[in-house]
Formats: structure tokens, sequence, C-alpha cells
């Protein structure tokens, strides 16, 4: 079950599994798997705040992405002195997405650091990693309340992500590697459950596209979205809802 082009319809995700407390040291942890897109989530709590926040009442969250060397066909350099602008980029567009999972004044001065780690790469790692990293957000946010720590819930919105694209002229979900190659447009698109727009992404690869078809893409993805979300929940299950108030 990889997940591969022709093993499915194009408006199908590849097949998806979120495992949670795969990291247990940290407060929150997933493994997610989107066919062989492999990224393993964790969310950590640190009790402070960076400097510009400090002494303003709220929290902050903030992410970090890697590729490992071997998560690709050719072996990708681990970045020693500089971040490559790729990883920057994916790393922003992961906290932005992930910030209105938490209400941020319920947080309270501290941090929540998502650390997201590509095990194996087949197209769609951005978007896995949203989406796993939610789950473990949820997993710190209900360990707070667990403890004792927060008696409000800081939760916000579940939020998920997924790539859209246009592959052979079929406006197709969830690109890997090969799709996403192949592609004439390609997105990347984060919701909240209630179908709200975070980010949306797009770009014309091989010669501009019009409203129609991107307007297809957006429902693609708000549909993808939706059983992400499903799956999400699944995975934290009803103690953890519970603590979220969800
Ligand atoms: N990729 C790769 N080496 C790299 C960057 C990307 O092999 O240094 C592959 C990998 O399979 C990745 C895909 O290209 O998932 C698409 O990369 P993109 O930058 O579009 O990000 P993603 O789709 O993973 O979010």
């Amino acid at each position: 079950m990889s997940g591969e082009p022709g093993a499915r319809r194009p408006d199908q995700l590849r097949p998806v599994t979120i495992q949670p407390g795969f990291m247990p040291y940290a407060e929150g942890s997933v493994l997610v798997a989107c066919g062989d897109t492999k990224v393993i989530c964790t969310a950590s709590i640190e009790e402070r705040v960076p400097p510009f926040l400090e002494g303003k009442g709220q929290g902050w969250l903030t992410a970090e992405y890697n590729m490992l060397p071997r998560s690709t066909h050719t072996r990708k350099r681990r970045d020693r002195d500089k971040l490559d602008g790729r990883t920057v980029e994916i790393q922003r567009l992961i906290g932005r997405a992930l910030r209105p999972a938490v209400d941020l004044k319920k947080l309270g001065e501290r941090t929540l650091m998502v650390d997201c780690d590509v095990l194996q790469a087949d197209g769609g790692t951005r978007t896995a990693s949203i989406t796993g990293a939610m789950v473990a957000v949820a997993q710190a946010l209900a360990k707070l309340r667990r403890d004792g720590k927060l008696e409000v819930s800081p939760f916000g919105t579940f939020v998920a992500a997924i790539s859209v694209g246009v592959v052979g002229g079929t406006p197709t979900l969830d690109l890997c590697y090969k799709q996403d190659v192949d592609a004439d447009v390609d997105a990347n698109v984060a919701m909240t459950e209630d179908g709200k727009f975070i980010e949306v992404q797009g770009t014309a690869e091989h010669g501009p596209f019009d409203r129609a078809q991107f307007d297809t893409l957006l429902d693609l993805a708000a549909k993808g979205i939706k059983e992400l979300i499903g799956k999400q929940r699944a995975a934290l299950g009803p103690e953890i809802l519970g603590l979220l108030g969800k």
C-alpha cells in the first residue's frame, strides 16, 4: 500500500497512519505516514517565551523541520553551518499553520516547540509534518491539563494540510514525488476543521492555470483535510479530546 499513482483514484489520499507516542520522552509525539512519506513529529513544552513576548502574558509556537540524509534517493547533506532556503521556508510554514491550533493567551508564557524530522520522503513532507504535528501538539496541550498546569483548555482548532495538483490534466489529491515532478500545477493547502484556509501556496510549474482549475483543487484539498482531521481525532482518542474540550 504505497499510494503509488494508479493504485488510487485521483481524489483519494494515500494510506495514512498516525502512530501516537512514538517518542515517549516528548510531551507529544507521532510517527505519521502518508504513503511512503514518513515523518516523526514531536511537541515539547518550554516554560518560557522568546524575548519579544516576555511579560505579554501569552505563549508561542514555533517549528523546526529537517530531512534525514537518507530520507531521499540520493543522500541529502545535513545542514551544519547554514539552513538551506527550502528548510527555512518549510519550518516557517509549519509554525504558521499550527498557530491556530493553540489559544496562545490561554497557553500562558510557554513555548510549544515543534520538531518535524523526515525519515522517508516521497512528496508532501511539509503537509504530512503539519498533519502529524497537530496530533503531537494536542497531546502536549492535554498533558498540561492532566498535570494541572492549566485550568482551561488552550486548544484552538484542529488543522491539517495536504498537497493537490494537476497531473496529466487531472486534478489530483496528495501528490507523491513522481506526481509532484510531473505536475502542471502544484499547491499546498492548510485548513482548519471548520473549512477555513490558513495557508494556500499554489504554483504553475509549466504554464499558468485558471480560476476554475484552482477552485477544483481547493475543493479536493478540503475533502482530503476533512478526512485527515478524522484520522487525527481517532489517533488522539476520547481521553485527550475530553481534556481539550473537543
Ligand atoms: N526531495 C528530495 N530531495 C530534496 C528535496 C526534496 O528528494 O532535497 C523530494 C522529496 O521526495 C520531497 C519531494 O521532493 O518530498 C518534494 O519536495 P518539495 O520541496 O516540493 O516538498 P514536499 O512536497 O516534501 O513538502
